[in-house]
């Protein structure tokens, strides 16, 4: 068990440690000395703050750390819908290439379905070295259930060093299940992936604290090293259609006798276009002021063949349904255009789609904060702007 105290004899009551805690876990006491409290989280963030010693933190000892040098290679989890891989496979496999040269070993590409040999050459197109594939009927919709079991004998089989998935739906589910099984951890909603040149361990970088300040996680003692990666954050490969790669099948159990089937896969009735695939987002927010006035977000996406999207404000308010929220708790989006409209551009929106091209943000308040990432910004009333927008994209665009 790790634990830390004050040294008192060293401590100088400089107070350093105090402002360094991130969880109000140091106090002074009358002697001026330094106290830990009772919600400390034993991070161990405080301990270099401290530059006299007086902060004696001792690491929890790691009894079931694994030998890492066994493991090899970097994978990516390549989801696909009707046997086509997802674009987010393509992301995976862009960051995962530049890791696996950094590490200089292969980048493999597992893919699941029911028929497959023209994914797999797809996915080597754009930069896999190898595709595991595994075929059944059953495995033509993702399964939580045999997804999970045939990853990790996949897993068991081959001892990858890092593991990759989209923080998807499917791939926010898929993840912590396989973590929990192998017994290694995860990074969620990784913004930022890199090698260490010092010691080669994957450097997983997430929004923390509510997007206020950027976290790098490690995984020290146990492999693989497993995160999720945000759709839209990572760039893809050129496909080059002359790479040369290696499509495997290995010899899995598929399971039977599952808890879990899945019947049908249905779109919402929204779902005309992707949110996380639109070239085009029109979002709304509490600007909106009423949910029917929403009809005007719907017709300027329809016309120029883009998505809903929404600030949280609106989905708590209920003018529409939660897959449209855009930002840290909601989807995370890079089209070539947001249009931002009465949304204020609070920190955690801005954290779902500050990737956008070109950002358009139409708000009354000209200090809005949404205005600094904006690239054009329109001060007025969504209410008489946006019919003027409508009027003006429906004769442009016939
Ligand atoms: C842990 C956490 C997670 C969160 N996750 C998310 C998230 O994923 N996504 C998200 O969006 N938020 C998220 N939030 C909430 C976020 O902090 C903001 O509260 C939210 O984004 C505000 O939404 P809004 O901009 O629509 O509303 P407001 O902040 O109320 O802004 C409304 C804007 O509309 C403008 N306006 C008003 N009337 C008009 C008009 N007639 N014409 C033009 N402009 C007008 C106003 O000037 C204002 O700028 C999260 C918060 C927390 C604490
Ligand atoms: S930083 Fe070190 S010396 Fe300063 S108050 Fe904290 S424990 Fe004491
Ligand atoms: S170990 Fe972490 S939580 Fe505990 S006092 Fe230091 S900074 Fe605060």
């Amino acid at each position: 068990m790790a634990s830390i105290k004050i040294i008192n004899d060293k401590c100088v009551g400089c107070r350093l440690c105090v402002s360094a805690c991130p969880f109000g876990a140091i106090e002074m006491n009358d002697d001026r000395k330094a106290v830990i409290l009772d919600n400390c989280t034993l991070c161990g963030i405080c301990v270099p703050s401290c530059n006299f010693n007086a902060i004696d933190f001792q690491k929890e000892e790691v009894s079931n750390a694994v030998d890492t040098t066994l493991y090899k290679g970097v994978w990516i989890f390549a989801e696909q819908k009707k046997d086509e891989p997802e674009s987010i496979a393509y992301e995976l496999l862009g960051v995962g290439r530049t890791l696996a040269d950094d590490r200089n070993t292969s980048l493999t590409a597992v893919l699941m379905g029911k028929s497959l040999d023209e994914a797999g050459k797809k996915l080597i197109s754009q930069g896999a070295d190898k595709v595991m594939i595994v075929e059944d009927d059953s495995l033509a919709h993702y399964n939580d259930e045999s997804y999970t079991d045939i990853f990790v004998q996949l897993i068991e089989q081959n001892k990858p060093e890092i593991i990759l998935i989209g923080a998807t739906t499917y791939g926010r589910s898929l993840a912590p299940r396989i973590a929990s099984r192998i017994n290694t951890g995860l990074t969620a909603d990784c913004t930022k992936l890199e090698i260490d040149p010092e010691d080669g361990k994957l450097l997983q970088t997430r929004p923390a604290f509510g997007g206020n300040l950027m976290a790098t996680i490690i995984c020290p003692n146990h492999r693989p090293q497993m995160a999720t990666v945000r759709h839209k954050v990572m760039k893809e490969m050129e496909p080059d259609e002359s790479r040369k790669g290696e499509i495997i099948k290995p010899e899995v159990n598929i399971p039977k006798d599952l808890k879990i089937n899945v019947k049908d896969v249905v779109a919402t009735i929204t779902e005309k276009v992707s949110l996380t695939e639109a070239d085009i987002i029109v979002s709304g927010g509490r600007g909106m002021g009423d949910p029917k006035n929403f009809i005007l977000i719907k017709e300027l996406a329809d016309i120029l063949g883009g998505a809903v999207g929404a600030s949280r404000a609106a989905v708590d308010a209920e003018w529409i349904e939660y897959n449209h929220q855009v930002g840290q708790t909601g989807q995370t989006v890079g089209p070539k255009v947001y249009f931002a409209c009465g949304i204020s551009g609070a920190i955690q929106h801005l954290a779902g789609m500050s990737s956008s091209d070109t950002i358009i943000a139409i708000n009354k308040n000209p200090e809005a904060p949404i205005f600094k990432v904006a690239k054009l910004g329109i001060v007025g009333d969504v209410m008489e702007i946006l019919p003027l927008l409508i009027k003006e994209f429906k004769t442009a665009l016939g």
